[in-house]
């Protein structure tokens, strides 16, 4: 038996816990992929990981050996006690018994960086399913000083994230990710590397936050907004779709627009890059 099985059974064991399915909790058994998710998160030592959902510390003990400092958010308060009990020895290591949607994260990572031992911040976690894209979205939206979210997520939801606008698996959120960074598959990963098994396939993913958006553009929230009406009826025309939710004031505006920017008439949502949305956004 893999020495990382022994140890999350023993740890079960010992404090009498019984995975909390509510709180996506699925531990990671896996040698392999938790070596994968360390190597590809290219952790240095003036480094600041936020790690979300630690559960019961398999990766949060790699991640101490590394960086600089690890930030632990958990919502499970059976969890503190056995991080804390755990990790007592190490003083880089700093735990959060919180719901990490409501955590001020632009105000830890400013107050962290003020120490000038940290230079950048990364986050890592084999994120719990019930709140994935929820918790993306804080990660990008808030506009964070992050270098990388290094990230298991359900394998479809990483197809989508990681998708290329314009091409197919895509979704509004795939728009939202690539304007913000730039987004790689690192490994899949079996349900039989996790207690208790998901109902799905997993994927890590990597995000590499980009310094400056991928598109310029003055109203950044109409352009999301535009998106999101697109993709509600992703079976209909673009024409369509945003004629019916009043983006368009009429087809006729519609139409102008699309020939401006050489589209064709029955373009669909999936079809645009994120540069053209960009640019109907401008022409509105
Ligand atoms: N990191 C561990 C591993 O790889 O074995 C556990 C991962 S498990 C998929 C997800 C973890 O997220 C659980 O420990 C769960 O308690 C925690 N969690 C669930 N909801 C949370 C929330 N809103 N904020 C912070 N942690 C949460």
């Amino acid at each position: 038996m893999e020495a990382i099985l022994q140890e999350t059974k023993f740890i079960m064991n010992k404090y009498h816990i019984k995975a909390n399915k509510k709180l996506g909790q699925n531990f990671l058994i896996n040698d392999k992929v938790v070596e994968e998710i360390i190597k590809s998160s290219e952790i240095k030592e003036n480094d600041l990981i936020i790690e979300i959902g630690p559960g019961l510390g398999t990766l949060t003990k790699e991640l101490l050996e590394k960086a600089g400092k690890v930030i632990c958010i958990e919502l499970d308060t059976n969890m503190i006690t056995i991080l804390k009990d755990r990790f007592k020895l190490y003083n880089n290591f700093e735990i959060m018994n919180e719901d990490v949607l409501k955590v001020d994260l632009k105000n830890l990572i400013k107050q962290e960086k003020q120490n000038e031992k940290i230079h950048q911040v990364k986050v890592v976690a084999n994120l719990p399913y019930y709140i994935t894209t929820p918790i993306i979205m804080k990660l990008l939206e808030e506009k964070l000083d992050l270098e990388t979210i290094t990230v298991m997520v359900q394998k479809e939801v990483a197809d989508r994230l990681t998708a290329v606008p314009g091409e197919k698996n895509t979704g509004a959120i795939t728009y939202s990710v690539n304007y913000y960074a730039e987004a790689k598959q690192i490994i899949e990963v079996e349900k039989q590397s996790f207690i208790p098994e998901p109902e799905v396939t997993s994927e890590v993913i990597q995000l590499k936050i980009r310094k400056q958006p991928k598109v310029q553009i003055t109203n950044e929230k109409l352009m999301f907004n535009i998106i999101k009406n697109a993709f509600t009826q992703r079976r209909k025309t673009l024409l369509n779709a945003l004629t019916n939710t009043n983006i368009f004031q009429n087809k006729e505006q519609g139409l102008e627009i699309l020939k401006e920017l050489n589209l064709k008439e029955n373009i669909r949502a999936e079809e645009l890059t994120l540069e053209q949305f960009a640019k109907i956004t401008e022409k509105l």
